[in-house]
């Protein structure tokens, strides 16, 4: 592990020895809708071997993309990896047409659609807990009762929280986990998001890289370093530098 104080430093280092650049995203370039300082003078340095590589389970590829592209940060929707979309297509590629159980967004609600799965609550083949904000205890105990189905629970990630702008931890996927946990201290479930090796692998796929020509850059040790050691990769690590000022002088939105 190589600590490096931020990505404004990082930005400036060069990195041309690694072929592929895998980069986590909320605490190295971005933290809600503001910029960190260096990750757009990152991004454009290292534009064609960046990939991505992400917790995120409310967007998709493309409307993160959309969402970047308003931040003045351009990153193509192929060279992004997303736990909750990928988790989605795994589970559309295992169960074709089946019904799902989802807990989740529009735009993993819209995908599921898309990729030909049924969703709805009733006799579900799988059952998707992805990041919702709306999520409450009535949400809980349908999960609950959904489990009651025998049906496999698969979780987009395990974070907790992520960084927010002020510093302030943001709730993740990880915390709705806990509350099903306080109802189900056992449930079983299964999760591709880091800190499993699975998105690395899939961004290393479509770099066409070797694990040994892959760098891999995140601001959590416990997600995106054991990830990257789970998946034979160097990893270096930046932290997040906390609250950031109200504006960075770009446009937001
Ligand atoms: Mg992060």
């Amino acid at each position: 592990m190589h600590p490096v104080s931020s990505m404004a430093s990082l930005s400036r280092q060069p990195l041309d020895r690694h072929a592929a650049i895998l980069c986590d995203l909320d605490g190295c370039l971005i933290s809600g809708d503001r910029v960190y300082d260096g990750a757009r003078a990152f991004a454009a340095r290292n534009e064609d071997r960046l990939w991505i590589v992400s917790n995120n389970s409310a967007d998709t590829a493309e409307t993160l993309s959309a969402r970047l592209h308003r931040l003045a940060l351009p990153i193509a929707p192929e060279r992004i990896v997303l736990a909750g979309e990928q988790t989605l297509r795994r589970l559309a590629l295992a169960h074709p047409g089946a019904a799902i159980a989802m807990h989740a967004e529009a735009p993993l609600v819209a995908l599921a659609h898309d990729l030909g799965l049924v969703v709805g609550e009733s006799a579900p083949a799988c059952i998707l807990l992805a990041r919702q904000t709306r999520f409450d205890l009535n949400s809980l105990g349908r999960l609950v009762a959904q489990l009651e189905s025998g049906a496999p629970l698969h979780v987009a990630n395990l974070d907790r929280t992520h960084p927010g702008p002020d510093g302030y931890p943001v709730p993740e996927t990880g915390a709705l986990l806990a509350a099903l946990r306080a109802c189900r201290p056992d449930v079983a479930f299964r999760s591709i998001g880091k800190p499993a090796p699975d998105l690395i692998d899939i961004a290393l796929e479509r770099a066409g890289a070797t694990r040994g020509d892959a760098l891999f850059i995140g601001d959590n040790p416990e997600t995106d370093g054991l990830a990257a050691r789970a998946a034979g990769v160097a990893f270096i690590h930046i932290e997040a530098p906390g609250a950031l000022p109200a504006s960075d002088g770009r446009a937001t939105c």
